[in-house]
């Protein structure tokens, strides 16, 4: 895989339409919320995507029919973070330690293999991920990167 430096706004802006399309057919709301000037980042184009896309196709499913999903991006430093929030069913403690195993699921047709795909893709990116959730109210993962130092 090649990782390039290049604008992750940039990527999650070119994958919004098929989210939103996604979202919409949900009855659910997608707000963006982008940081100004982010640092490049060494990012591959199709992993980030496919990233996105197992996340907010996850928070979709976790509100049935009504709720907002929001996709952010926040600098802190020297690391710029990507959030994905759902306020649907949440994640019991219980759970949130195997969500990343692969054939891990709660869902009858589900395949328990995104969240291992985005583990493998984040770690692929020297990143961390992280999860936050409060049964019924809602979920937060947090995708951490390193901006190169020069
Ligand atoms: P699948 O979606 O096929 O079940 P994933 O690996 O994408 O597989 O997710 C594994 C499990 O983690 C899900 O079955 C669900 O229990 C839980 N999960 C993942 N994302 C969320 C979310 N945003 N809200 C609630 N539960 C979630
Ligand atoms: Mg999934």
């Amino acid at each position: 895989v090649e990782y390039k430096e290049q604008d992750l706004n940039a990527i999650i802006k070119g994958i919004i339409p098929l989210i939103s399309t996604d979202a919409m057919e949900q009855g659910i709301e997608l707000k963006i919320n982008l940081a100004e000037e982010l640092p490049h980042l060494l990012l591959n184009e199709k992993e980030i995507k496919q990233l996105l896309l197992n996340l907010t196709r996850n928070g979709i499913e976790a509100m049935s029919q009504h709720g907002t999903l929001t996709i952010e991006t926040i600098v802190e430093g020297n690391t710029v973070s990507l959030c994905v929030d759902d306020c649907g069913c949440g994640i019991c403690k219980e759970n949130r330690e195997k969500i990343f195993d692969p054939f891990f699921t709660t869902k009858e047709n589900g395949t328990g293999l995104g969240l291992s795909v985005c583990a493998g893709i984040v770690r692929r990116h020297n990143g961390i991920i992280e999860v936050e959730s409060k049964k019924d109210k809602g979920t937060r993962f947090i995708i951490t990167f390193n901006a190169k130092t020069e």
